[in-house]
């Protein structure tokens, strides 16, 4: 491959359409091979923001700003980081030549819960719990008495739990109802899904190009109100669970095609996998790489859309631990003691511009001989670590 320099009429750039901290460990792989980043976000100073030769602050949702951005900027490959953007606009800009990671339906299908859950279950026919979609009260009653209780209830539109909630018998639906509502803010649809009483859940990093797919070693990782605490690797699987995690995982990131990491979600009760949903991007619980692999998922994407080899090693048993805000602050200081850095242990700051009870801050990443003894001391860590 040939490489260019950024700022020149020829560089290879790439422009990141969201520029958190899973944005900003893309931008820099991207600068360490030379190529120009382009981060775009709702607020300034995001954490790729600061990592990028340019950054813009627009309303990514709005078709026209996102696409006469895109237009302006030219970028070689435009990197989808977030859901919450105009899938119309990178519909115009593919049809316009623009070549979107991994392709803009892929994108279309993954940011809504039906599309994806539509896709996996009828057309691929593949194991997931079972489901129907709602958009009245009456209905999603009626359904969860088919479905039967406990069953989780989702808005399709959302992310981090949001709206999410589970109904253990028919007097919580109307609660359910409330709190769907109000997440979603419209009138869009509802799925319900019956409750799997998993053993564990995990995230299978896929990533592919035309040429070829690896997967990283299964995550395992522990969700509170939707959002992930702690996340491990290798999470220890049954090999036939693995196997057919990873059939699955070939066949829906096949189905979607282009090039790019997936973060495929699985639940798996003994040999049992239900896939559950799939993120076409750096997945957050996959932020553990950053210290079990050669090359991280963050470096892995890069490579994938370059169309790179894949190759890489994995240096063992890791994990991490989120650490989110406690105070509200527009200067924020994160104090973490300084013995949380060691020669297999260290604390990345994403230097998000404000603050915010609940907002990821920070992540924890320790890399140890003994699985549980690496899961212990990412959540010590996060533990010690305060904000004000
Ligand atoms: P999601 O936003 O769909 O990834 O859901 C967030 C978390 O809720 C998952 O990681 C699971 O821990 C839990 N969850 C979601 N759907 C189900 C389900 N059908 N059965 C059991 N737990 C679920």
């Amino acid at each position: 491959m040939t490489f260019t320099s950024p700022l020149h009429h020829n560089s290879i750039k790439i422009m990141l359409l969201g520029s958190g901290e899973l944005g900003k460990e893309v931008a820099i792989e991207a600068q360490r091979l030379g190529i120009e980043v382009i981060a775009v976000d709702k607020y300034p100073h995001a954490p790729a923001h600061l990592v990028a030769n340019r950054a813009h602050v627009i309303d990514m949702q709005d078709r026209q700003a996102l696409l006469s951005l895109i237009r302006e900027e030219q970028p070689t490959f435009i990197l989808p980081e977030v859901e919450a953007l105009s899938i119309e606009a990178l519909f115009d800009a593919e049809a316009e030549g623009f070549h979107v990671i991994p392709n803009a339906e892929a994108v279309n299908k993954t940011m809504n819960r039906k599309n994806i859950r539509v896709f996996a279950a009828e057309t691929l026919g593949i194991a997931t719990s079972p489901y129907e979609f709602v958009t009245t009260e009456a209905e999603l009653k009626a359904a969860a008495d088919r479905i039967g209780f406990p069953c989780v209830i989702k808005p399709v539109m959302s992310s981090s739990g949001h709206g999410q909630s589970v109904a253990k018998h028919p007097g919580d639906i109307p609660h359910s109802w409330e709190i769907a509502k109000e997440a979603r803010g419209d009138a869009s649809e509802l799925i319900i899904e019956g409750f799997v009483d998993f053993d564990y859940e995990i995230t299978l990093l896929t990533v592919r190009t035309e040429e070829e797919t690896v997967f990283c070693e299964p995550i395992g990782h522990i969700q509170k109100d939707g959002d992930y605490i702690l996340s491990w690797q290798p999470m220890p699987m049954r090999p036939a669970a693995l196997k057919k995690a990873k059939e699955i995982a070939k066949a829906v990131t096949d189905g979607l095609g282009g090039r790019g990491i997936f973060g495929v979600e699985f639940f798996i009760k003994e040999d049992e996998v239900y896939f559950s949903e799939l993120s076409p991007r750096p997945h957050d619980t996959g932020m553990v790489t950053l210290i079990t692999q050669s090359q991280s998922e963050f470096a892995l994407h890069v490579r994938a859309v370059l169309g790179l080899p894949l190759e890489f090693t994995f240096y063992g048993a890791g994990a991490s631990g989120a650490y989110k805000a406690c105070s509200e602050s527009k200067e924020p200081r994160i104090e973490v003691p300084d013995r949380a850095f060691t020669a297999h242990s260290y604390v990345r700051i994403f230097g998000k511009p404000e603050s915010h009870i609940g907002r990821r801050m920070a992540v924890s990443l320790v890399l140890d001989d003994e699985i549980e003894e690496a899961k212990k001391r990412a959540l010590e860590i996060v533990n010690q670590i305060s904000d004000f």
